[in-house]
């Protein structure tokens, strides 16, 4: 069958993964986000052997977006307008193809972390709509519908989604420079810096910055619930390890939905409804590794 390649470009570094499977992964290497030119130069020298030897057949990468994934438009596959200094109208798909002339497919890091969870499951259940949503540095939240990730007229952008901001129990106005107090302006590893003054790995378990986080956690899965009526939701992302969050943030999803939606899933399974990934902070890479199998097959 080959190798694939997985590509998971973020604001800070590009994970580079070959193998097969999530079990047989043969190379990997993080390469530092700099100014695009040198950044993608890497990531052609970590897989151009693997081109050369005929070995690798298809590679995915998981973006950073915002992005063109429309395959008609003359921007496909660019970073759009990202305020990623240096990265606003890079065409990082067309480099990466250019540069290892392979097949390339190419999708949001939220999409592809999607993807991945889904794909790589130990049972191989169709879960359909499947969710994904991290709660990181940002906010972002993939969507699974037919087997395939959500696009549309962009893709979907959940993460800046308009959430209920009770002003006088938190009076910070969040950190969205587009919106202030969407979801990522207000529930993010971001805001969450700002608004303690403390990085968030440091706040202990009983402060109450936890209990707000919760809230807005399960606020947004309540509305993601409704929309999407996904099959599983998986909650990724560092601010969502936080010991005790996932939990919080269960129960005030069954409190928040007041017994509107009636299903087991939520009413009591709600356990195996909302989980952490199974591919830990592997997701996105390992998505786009899924991707380009996924495309190697079509
Ligand atoms: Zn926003």
């Amino acid at each position: 069958m080959g190798l694939f390649g997985g590509i998971e470009s973020g604001g800070t570094k590009f994970v580079c993964m070959i193998g097969s499977n999530p079990d047989n992964i043969i190379a990997e290497q993080r390469i530092p986000t700099t100014n695009p030119e040198e950044t993608i130069r890497q990531v052609i020298e970590f897989f151009n052997p693997y081109v050369k030897s005929k070995e690798l057949t298809a590679v995915g990468i998981a973006s950073f977006g915002p992005i063109d994934l429309n395959p008609a438009s003359p921007t496909y596959g660019f970073i759009t307008t990202t305020p990623k200094e240096g990265w606003k109208n890079v065409d990082l798909y067309g480099q990466i193809q250019r540069g290892l002339k392979i097949p390339v497919a190419f999708d949001t890091d939220v999409n592809a972390a999607a993807f991945g969870e889904q794909y790589w499951q130990k049972e191989k259940r169709l879960l359909d709509p499947f969710l994904y949503m991290t709660v990181g540095t940002g906010i972002g939240v993939g969507v699974i519908v037919n087997g395939s990730p959500l696009h549309g007229l962009i893709h979907a952008e959940t993460g800046h989604i308009p959430i209920p901001h009770n002003w006088q129990r938190d009076p910070f106005p969040g950190i969205c420079p587009y919106h202030g107090d969407c979801l990522e302006g207000l529930a993010s590893g971001i805001s969450l810096s700002r608004r303690w003054g403390q990085n968030p790995e440091t706040l202990p378990d009983a402060h109450p910055a936890w209990d707000l986080e919760a809230d807005y956690i399960a606020l947004a899965l309540v509305i993601l619930i409704y929309a999407y009526s996904p099959q599983q939701i998986v909650l990724g992302g560092g601010v969502s390890q936080h010991a005790g969050l996932i939990q919080a943030a269960r129960s005030k999803v069954q409190q928040f939905n007041k017994g509107y939606i009636q299903s087991s899933m939520i009413q009591e399974k709600i356990d195996n409804y909302i989980h952490l990934p199974a591919l830990g902070n592997r997701s996105g890479a390992l998505g786009a590794i899924a991707m380009a199998i996924n495309l190697a097959e079509l």
